[in-house]
């Protein structure tokens, strides 16, 4: 058991992630074993609510802000890393066309999957464009 009190002005509005309870930093409860319940990239509490023992966050810091560290796609691959892997694949691959959202998946051999476009060519096909133009023209 640890507690933790962590700095930041006592006025400041804050409400409980977990019951109704709202008040000020200065209301709050220090945070009991706080290394086990901040996850990294999360938002820091201002304190822990003294009704439930909920953490308790300041208000303006809670919703409407955009989530630190965005990983940048739904595969959690971004960054550095996600730039220079949809480089390799085009690189790897120039018949085909990769886009800039491209869904990666990191496998356990030394490389990755990449979503990619490939072109399907109609030419001198029933759905030739340049054909079915000249249809409707005619
Ligand atoms: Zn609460």
């Amino acid at each position: 058991m640890s507690e933790c009190y962590i700095q930041c002005d006592d006025h400041l509005p804050v409400k409980c992630d977990d019951c109704d309870w709202t008040g000020t930093a200065g209301q709050t409860d220090m945070v009991s074993d706080i290394q086990e319940r901040l996850t990294p990239g999360g938002v820091v509490p201002a304190g822990q609510c003294p009704e439930c023992g909920a953490l308790a966050y300041l208000i303006e810091d809670k919703g409407g802000a955009p989530t630190p560290a965005d990983p940048g796609g739904d595969d959690g691959v971004g960054g550095t890393a996600r730039e220079a892997i949809l480089e390799m694949a085009r690189e790897q691959h120039d018949s085909v066309e990769i886009g800039r959202n491209a869904e990666i998946s990191m496998g356990d051999e030394n490389g990755a999957y990449v979503s990619a476009w490939v072109w399907v060519d109609f030419s001198d096909t029933a759905l030739d464009k340049r054909t079915a133009v000249v249809q409707e023209a005619a």
